[in-house]
C-alpha cells in the first residue's frame, strides 16, 4: 500500500547523510511513483513532489535531526495540506437542518446516513429523521428501516410513491410537525454516473435546498472516485465528502486527490459496517496513517501524561550545569518504564514496529543497565568521569556483567548526555514539534 511504499521511498534518507539535491530528487522520484501507484492524480502527484522539493531544499541542514525524519515531516505536512489542512465540520443550521446524501450505488450512503444520524443523536443530542428516497429498490428502504431501528431513529418512507422529490418535501413537513431538527435524506445511486441519476438528485437538491450536501464515496475506488466526485460536484456543488470503507485495504489515493480536484473538504470517514464506525476526518491524522507513522500523537500524549513536570525541570537544570549523572540516568529509565510496557511503546514509534518485529522486548531490557548502575558508588554515579579501568572491573564483578557491558553503558550514557545537551539548545522543542506534527 501507499504507506509502505512511501516508507521504502523515505528509507534511503533515513539515518544517514544530509539533505542535498541528489538524494532529495532520488527520494521524491520514489514518492511520486508511490503516489501514482496509489491512484493519485498525475498532476497532483507532480505538484506535490515539487512543493516538497522546494521545502526540503530550503531547510537549514539540521545536524541534530536526521534528514530522513525531516523529509518525513515535510512530506507529512504537505500531505496534510493536500487533504485540506484543518478539520471542517458540517453545517447544522436551518430548522430543520436538511442533509442530503449523494453518491454511487454501493458507496455507503445508506450505511452512512445511519451512522450520521446516530452520531448527531448521541454527540449533539439532535432529533433526527431519516428519509428513504431510494424508491427503485424495495430492499433499499427496508435496509434503511433496519438501520433506523438499530439506532432508535425514525425512518420516513412512502410506500408506492416513486417520486423522491415529493417524498423529501413531505418528510421535511413531517419533521417540522414532529419536533425533528435534523432531516437526513438517503438517495438512490447507480453503478455509474448517468444523466437520469444526476437529474434526479439535482431535482431533490433544488426542491429541499439542503444545509449540507454530502458526497459519499468508496475510498477503495481510487482514481474513479475522483472522476465521480467531479461529476457530482458539477451538478450539486456539494459541501463535503464522506470517504467510506477506510477500514479495508484502501489505496489512499482518493483522500489525496479529491480535495484538490473538487476543492471540497473531506468531512467524515467510514471505518466499518457498524453504526459507530464513523470518524470526523482529520487531515493530519490521515497523513500520519498514510505515512505509516504509527500513533505518534498518542505516544507523545502518553509520555506527557506520565512524565513528572517537576522532575523534568530539575533534570533540565542539571543538564545545563553539566551535573547529569548515572542516578539521573537511572531515573530516566524508571520514567520510561512508567510509561507502559516496552512492547506497547515500541509499537507506537514510527517504523519501529516493523524493525523490531519478532524481537522479544520486555521490561527486562533494562535489567543489566540497572544492575551496573546499582553497583556504582554514589560518587561514581554523580561523576562518571571518575570511573577508570579498575573501577570498571569492580562494577562489572558486582553487577554480574562484563567490562564490555560496563563500557557499552558508559558509551550510551555519554551519547545520551550529549543528546540532552543538544536538545536544551532549542533542538528539543523542535523535536517535540516534529513528533506532534
Ligand atoms: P449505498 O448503496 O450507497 O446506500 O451503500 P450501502 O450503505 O448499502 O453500503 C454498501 C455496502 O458497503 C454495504 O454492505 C455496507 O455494509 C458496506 N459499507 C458501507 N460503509 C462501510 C465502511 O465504512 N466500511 C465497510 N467495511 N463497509 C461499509
Ligand atoms: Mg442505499
Amino acid at each position: 500500500n501507499l504507506s509502505e511504499k512511501l516508507d521504502q521511498a523515505l528509507h534511503t534518507l533515513k539515518g544517514h547523510g544530509k539533505i542535498n539535491e541528489v538524494n532529495v530528487a532520488e527520494t521524491l522520484k520514489e514518492v511520486r511513483r508511490a503516489l501514482l501507484d496509489a491512484d493519485v492524480n498525475f498532476k497532483i502527484a507532480k505538484q506535490f513532489t515539487n512543493t516538497v522539493k522546494d521545502k526540503a531544499m530550503g531547510q537549514d541542514v539540521l545536524t541534530t535531526l536526521n534528514p530522513g525524519q525531516l523529509m518525513v515531516k515535510i512530506v507529512k505536512d504537505e500531505l496534510t495540506e493536500l487533504m485540506g489542512g484543518d478539520t471542517v465540520g458540517i453545517n447544522l443550521g436551518g430548522s430543520p437542518t436538511v442533509i442530503l446524501m449523494s453518491g454511487l450505488q454501493g458507496s455507503g450512503k445508506t450505511t452512512f446516513s445511519g451512522k450520521l444520524a446516530n452520531f448527531l443523536k448521541t454527540k449533539k443530542t439532535k432529533q433526527v429523521l431519516l428519509v428513504g428516497c431510494d424508491v427503485y429498490r424495495p430492499a433499499a428502504i427496508n435496509q434503511l428501516q433496519v438501520v433506523g431501528e438499530q439506532i432508535g431513529v425514525e425512518v420516513y418512507a412512502e410506500e408506492g410513491n416513486q417520486n423522491p422529490v415529493e417524498i423529501s418535501q413531505n418528510a421535511i413537513k413531517h419533521a417540522k410537525a414532529n419536533g425533528k431538527n435534523v432531516v437526513i435524506i438517503d438517495t438512490a445511486g447507480r453503478l455509474a454516473v448517468d444523466e437520469e441519476m444526476m437529474t434526479e438528485i439535482s431535482n431533490i437538491h433544488k426542491a429541499v435546498n439542503p444545509n449540507e450536501t454530502l458526497f459519499v464515496v468508496d475510498s477503495m475506488t481510487g482514481q474513479d472516485a475522483v472522476n465521480t466526485a467531479k461529476a457530482f460536484n458539477d451538478v450539486l456543488n456539494f459541501d463535503g465528502v464522506v470517504l467510506t470503507k477506510l477500514d479495508g485495504d484502501t489505496r489512499g489515493g482518493a483522500a489525496l486527490s479529491i480535495k484538490s480536484v473538487v476543492n471540497k473538504p473531506i468531512k467524515f470517514i467510514g471505518t466499518g459496517e457498524k453504526m459507530d464506525a464513523i470518524d470526523v476526518f482529520h487531515p493530519d491524522r490521515m497523513a500520519d496513517r498514510i505515512l505509516g507513522m504509527g500513533d505518534v500523537v498518542s505516544l507523545v500524549e502518553r509520555a506527557q501524561e506520565q512524565y513528572d513536570e517537576a522532575e523534568a525541570r530539575k533534570l533540565q537544570k542539571k543538564i545545563a550545569k553539566n551535573q547529569f549523572g548515572f542516578d539521573d540516568f537511572l531515573n530516566q529509565i524508571q520514567q520510561i518504564k512508567k510509561m507502559g510496557s516496552m512492547k506497547d511503546l515500541v509499537g507506537m514509534i514510527p517504523g519501529a514496529g516493523k524493525a523490531l518485529k519478532g524481537m522479544d522486548i520486555d521490561d527486562d531490557a533494562f535489567k543489566g543497565i540497572e544492575a551496573i548502575i546499582h553497583s556504582m558508588t554514589p560518587s561514581e554515579r554523580s561523576t562518571p568521569s571518575s570511573i577508570n579501568a579498575s573501577r570498571k572491573k569492580r562494577i562489572a564483578k558486582g553487577s554480574g556483567t562484563s567490562v564490555q557491558e560496563v563500557n557499552q553503558l558508559m558509551k550510551q550514557f555519554d551519547q545520551m548526555s550529549k543528546m540532552m545537551k543538544m536538545m536544551q539548545g532549542g533542538g528539543g522543542k523542535r523535536m517535540m514539534q516534529m513528533m506532534k506534527g
